[in-house]
């Protein structure tokens, strides 16, 4: 037996008591304006000290990004770029944290809640290891769940590749939704 919710054509195995997404999003890096097409660095929500930042329509936030399509891929729903199109005026410059609202309302809206969350950032610099505590309160207040639902990690890619030459930054996130 499966049940579908008129919000989302998709049907839930109504034995299954969790669901789990992927999220992943890559924005490139440039100099930031007037020098390059760069926004200034964003990362969870935190605001960054970097000459570089991503070239994006949006605020090119890209946990938040992969946050709201890890969300949305757990409830099987259209990505992000279906849901807010970089083609739509509206989004230009866009605090990326209406994505991750979005999302966890949606989810709500069909029955469930944010078990936990985990996203690995790949940026070669700035480190962002002071900033998690900051990224996770952040995100956690967006979501509406303690910050012990979200965790961050940082990574560098090691010099190689153009993440390591730091020409982008790379996001990983795995959610797992529970049954509200
Ligand atoms: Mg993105």
């Amino acid at each position: 037996m499966s049940e579908a919710h008129p919000a989302n054509p998709s049907t839930f195995d109504p034995a299954v008591g969790v669901r789990v997404g992927h999220g992943y999003d890559l924005h490139r890096l440039e100099p930031l304006a007037p020098k390059g097409a760069g926004r200034a660095l964003v990362v969870g929500g935190v605001r960054l000290d970097s000459d570089c930042g991503p070239v994006a329509h949006s605020d090119g936030d890209a946990l938040l990004h992969a946050i709201t399509d890890a969300i949305l891929g757990a409830l099987s729903m259209p990505d992000i770029g279906q849901l807010f199109p970089d083609t739509d005026p509206r989004h230009a410059g866009e605090d990326s944290s209406v994505y991750v609202v979005e999302a966890a309302r949606r989810a709500k809206e069909l029955g469930w809640r944010i078990g936990n969350l985990d996203a690995t950032v790949i940026l070669e610099r700035p480190k962002i290891g002071p900033h998690k505590m900051a990224m996770r309160e952040r995100i956690a207040r967006m979501l509406g769940v303690d910050v012990g639902s979200v965790n961050v990690k940082g990574k560098t890619h090691e010099g190689v590749g153009a993440l390591g030459e730091g020409r982008a930054i790379e996001v990983h996130v795995v959610a797992m939704l529970v049954r509200a």
